[in-house]
């Protein structure tokens, strides 16, 4: 079984002509209200594919939170370890005007309260999971004890999303530790947060070099996603490359999610890691082909269909 431990968010989103200026204030459409947030993306993507997933998250008692249990359930994923309460429901408020360019508020609200202690109290969770994998947008100490409440045998998979620095602890329990070219830069620590050149001198501008960087950091495994480039494996077996799948891209949103968490369901089903990174870019694939986050994410079926 697959262990998700993460975010879950309501994305409000409104279209407008152009994005407000400070102090400006611009009328837009009518508002989308979306389930969102990596954990909750994760665990729709891995369920919808089939794995047995579990959810670990908070929300907030309010009726965005009742909307995500809802879309989670809705797609078959074990919602026990949804916990309620402590501060509202996440929320990202998103503006995007015709050209697609966006502006984005995040407030954490319930993700930020979920805790350590939330953590050892699903130990049940932990030890029905051969996977456990996890992102960013929940407190990093929340993390580290995800890292030190792995059952024996069981595998972590981290999208250190968003990126920061992170701790020794954390890399070597990472088998893979997955990043896209703007994570890996920040992970590697050479180049500033937000800075558009990727990679940077000091690592070259090939991405195998990165991820070979990466690996010597201390995770066991490695890999760097590249859009419609596909990725890039790499292990104490070397450095691999994983074919990108040619589809007409119509919206990236949740496309990392989605790979990841075919990946992560993959590994849990015994394939080996170019192998589960393969099927992970068919996966990811097909989600860029559709709109939406959740909404893109694929069965079974429909990725063989392809
Ligand atoms: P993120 O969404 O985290 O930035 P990527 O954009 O690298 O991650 O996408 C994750 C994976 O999804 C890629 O490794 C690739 O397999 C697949 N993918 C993304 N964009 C495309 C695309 N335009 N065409 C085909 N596959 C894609």
């Amino acid at each position: 079984d697959l262990l998700v431990v993460g975010s879950a968010n309501a994305d409000l989103v409104i279209g407008v002509e152009r994005r407000p200026a400070a102090g400006e204030t611009v009328l837009g459409s009518d508002l989308a209200v979306h389930p969102g947030g990596k954990g909750a993306n994760q665990a729709v993507a891995a369920a919808r594919l089939g794995a047995r997933t579990a959810l670990l998250a908070r929300i907030g008692d309010d009726a965005y939170g009742r909307l995500l249990l809802d879309s989670q359930r809705a797609a078959g994923v074990d919602t026990v370890g949804v916990l309620v309460g402590g501060a509202p429901t996440g929320i990202a408020l998103i503006t995007v005007d015709p050209s697609g360019d966006n502006s984005i508020v995040v407030s954490p609200g319930a993700n930020g309260r979920l805790t350590p202690e939330d953590v050892r109290a699903a130990a049940g969770l932990f030890h029905a999971s051969r996977v456990v994998s996890a992102q960013l947008e929940i407190p990093l100490e929340t993390v580290v004890e995800v890292v030190r409440s792995l059952a024996p045998g069981s595998r972590f998979v981290l999208n250190p999303s968003p990126p920061r620095p992170l701790p020794a602890e954390v890399l070597a329990a990472c088998d893979p530790l997955i990043v896209n070219e703007h994570e890996a830069k920040v992970i590697l620590g050479g180049v500033a947060v937000g800075d558009a050149e990727v990679g940077g001198a000091a690592f070259g501008d090939r991405p195998e070099d990165w991820a070979r960087v990466l690996l010597a950091k201390g995770p066991k495994s490695v890999v760097v996603t590249l859009g419609s480039q596909g990725a890039l494996v790499a292990s104490a077996e070397g450095v691999e490359r994983v074919a990108a799948v040619k589809v007409e891209a119509v919206d990236t949103t949740g496309a990392g999610d989605s790979f990841t968490a075919a990946l992560a369901w993959k590994l849990g089903a015994g394939s080996s890691l170019p192998e589960a990174a393969a099927y992970a870019a068919r996966v990811g694939a097909v989600a860029v082909t559709r709109r939406g986050a959740q909404e893109s994410f694929p069965t079974a079926a429909e990725v063989e269909a392809r």
